[in-house]
């Protein structure tokens, strides 16, 4: 096993890798529920949980389990035949979206909004629409037909030009949606709250007026649950909170718990858009990553981590709320998904500063901090994060006006 430290991985991972992610500051080593380790021993209290990924923590005996078992037994089989795991989780993930859907399987969320995809880009061609929707600022994915949906503009538009017609409209603004969502509009996606625009949820009543204007004309609502899926805010998947059933639904980051799994459902006769040979991909439904989501939901429901999720969320939420700091301008989002406001731009200040202080956070935007917990994330957890925020907040600040006497 290796002995190098931090900074001889971070040396090796910057020789070796392109340099798109430029060069994380820590190299992680394990992980027990919700701390983890880096290489040099020193502990975190991990408050991203891998991008919303990690939704039992690290190491949950049940994931381990499920993983070891069905390696063992059979590590992959392809779409040439089938097997048990890959059946029971399309079942469930059917059953817990409200029944009456079909699910496509992959290994990432991209591909799974690639599913949705040429879904719509099908029900378009068959009912002679040809436009998409999609929000500024929003997130679907970096493959290019997921990121010609991305609304954001420093990632999608060295890229371009796209094969589809994409009409970005302003989140959280039901007018502008009414007014773009026309009869020649194949698909609208949304995200219910922005992720990673910087968590940013949308006026109440937004996600069903979606429903309802693309009840009106006919087009596609896909619901990109990627992020927001899978008990992060409190339910199963946030449409449930408005009540507002999507066409499409996509999901990956947090079903899997760590294991590479997405998927596509389609509700009532769109499940059936797909014809034999259509789509496919050799990873999708495989069996490891089969077995590791059937263990992350029936773990989230035997454990209460719904109602956890929402509890402490709310407690997270409520001790933020309750600081008073010249860099803390608010708190947003629901249940273990929150964005923390800055009143300036220092978010990877703040970041490094609870680095040091042993938390790992997420600069998700200039001025916003990400926290995406593991769902099992307990009361006491979370208030110490709470207790540690001023003096994280005092040190960025300091950093901040450092920075700023230098230039
Ligand atoms: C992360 C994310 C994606 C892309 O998922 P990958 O697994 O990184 O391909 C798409 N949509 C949303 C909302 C996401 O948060």
């Amino acid at each position: 096993m290796s002995t190098d430290n931090n900074d001889d991985l971070r040396a090796r991972y910057e020789a070796a890798f392109m340099p798109n992610y430029g060069v994380p500051p820590l190299a992680l080593a394990r992980g027990e529920g919700a701390t983890v380790w880096d290489v040099d021993g020193n502990a975190y209290l991990d408050l991203i949980a891998g991008i919303a990924v990690s939704s039992l923590g690290h190491g949950h005996p049940a994931l381990v389990r499920a993983v070891a078992e069905q390696a063992a037994a059979l590590a992959h089989t392809s779409n040439l035949f089938l097997q048990e795991p890959e059946v029971r989780l399309a079942e469930t993930l059917v059953e817990l979206a409200g029944g009456d859907a079909r699910v496509f399987l992959t290994s990432s969320g991209t591909e799974a909004n690639e599913c949705a995809l040429k879904l719509a880009i099908k029900y378009g061609k068959t009912h002679g629409r040809s436009s998409f929707v999609a929000t500024e600022n929003g997130f679907h994915g970096r493959s290019m037909g997921a990121l010609s949906l991305t609304g954001k503009k420093a990632i999608r538009e060295p890229f371009g030009p796209f094969a589809i017609d994409v009409r970005f409209v302003p989140y959280g603004d039901a007018a502008a949606l009414e007014a773009a969502v026309t009869e020649d509009c194949a698909a609208l996606f949304l995200e219910p709250t922005q992720g990673e625009g910087g968590v940013v949820p949308p006026p109440d009543g937004y996600f069903a007026a979606a429903r309802r204007v693309c009840d009106a004309t006919g087009a596609l609502f896909v619901a990109d649950e990627i992020q927001s899926g899978i008990g992060r805010t409190g339910t199963w998947f946030a449409f449930q909170h408005d009540d507002a059933r999507p066409d499409v639904l996509t999901l990956a980051k947090g079903l899997g718990g760590g294991l590479p799994v997405g998927a596509c459902l389609a509700f009532g006769e769109h499940g059936g858009i797909f014809a034999k040979g259509d789509h496919g991909s050799t990873y999708g439904g495989n069996p490891v990553a089969a077995a590791a989501a059937l263990a992350v939901l029936a773990t989230v429901d035997k454990d209460g981590l719904l109602a956890n999720a929402t509890r402490v969320g709310d407690a997270l939420a409520a001790g933020i709320a309750a600081i008073t700091h010249p860099l803390l301008a608010g708190v947003r989002g629901r249940g273990l998904w929150r964005g923390v406001v800055l009143t300036e731009a220092a978010a990877p200040a703040v970041e490094a500063a609870a680095r040091a202080a042993g938390f790992l956070v997420n600069a998700v935007q200039p001025d916003v901090i990400r926290l995406a917990p593991p769902l099992t994330l307990t009361a006491e957890q979370a208030q110490t994060f709470v207790d540690a925020l001023p003096a994280i907040l005092d040190t960025a600040l300091d950093t901040a006006l450092h920075a700023a006497k230098e230039h």
